[in-house]
């Protein structure tokens, strides 16, 4: 089904309130501080969030939690730290990256490296950091750093495209524009608007055989016919 890009505004911005209605209020995203979610950002690209929740335990046993730390310490020994989260030479060699941008300047946190930049020269330099692209840079922006940000990634795709909103190959800048267009821009909306597709997605919208029967947008899938 093809929609007009008005359509797809008022659609979105209904699906945003049936998901609301659904799951209330969920307070995402799971973290302590900023510099927590950054790095639970990072580890958790191609892996479940309990195997995050595994890796940040074992960084804050070992006090590896910050950016200064994560500089510090022997890239062996953060990686076996971070071996939970599944690719660990990678995200070891991404935090240590990153960490390396952040403590630049005498800085020392996540919020010391965005401090004073407007959201797009803020996305452009997390983007140019290798390991970081569009998707995670975008999640630290908005979870750490209360930018009006919007977050796309695979559930989006597939519950859109499954409602006739986008194509599946709809581009992740295509995407996160027309929702940022459609639903207002306050941080807030899109922080429990991205939080509740991702809790969609998991107990309702599977890749095989989707839940519609009871999910709380299958009305609009018998409502289109
Ligand atoms: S499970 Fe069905 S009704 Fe729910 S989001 Fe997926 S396609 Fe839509």
């Amino acid at each position: 089904m093809k929609t007009t890009n008005e359509t797809a505004v008022l659609f979105i911005e209904e699906i945003r309130i049936l998901i609301r209605n659904h799951y209330g209020p969920l307070f995402w995203w799971p973290g302590d501080s900023p510099d927590e979610i950054a790095i639970g950002a990072i580890l958790t690209q191609n892996t479940a969030w309990q195997n995050v929740e595994k890796a940040l335990n074992n960084m804050k046993k070992k006090k590896l939690l910050s950016f200064p730390a994560i500089l510090e310490y022997d890239t062996v020994i953060l990686a076996e730290a971070i071996r939970p989260s599944g690719y660990f030479n990678q995200k070891a060699k991404k935090l240590k990256i990153l960490a390396k941008k952040v403590c630049q300047n005498d800085g020392k946190t996540i919020t010391d490296f965005l401090k004073g930049k407007s959201t797009a020269a803020a996305r452009k330099q997390l983007i140019e950091t290798w390991g970081i692209g569009p998707e995670t840079a975008d999640s630290i922006l908005l979870y750490a750093d209360n930018r009006r940000i919007f977050v796309v990634d695979a559930y989006t795709k597939r519950i859109f495209s499954r409602h006739g909103i986008s194509a599946p190959d709809t581009d992740y800048e295509t995407i996160r524009e027309m929702v940022e267009n459609a639903i207002p821009p306050d941080s807030s909306d899109y922080n429990e608007f991205h939080a509740g597709i991702v809790h969609l997605g998991k107990d309702f919208c599977h890749r095989k055989n989707p839940d519609c029967g009871t999910c709380p947008l299958g009305r609009l899938l018998r409502q289109s016919g």
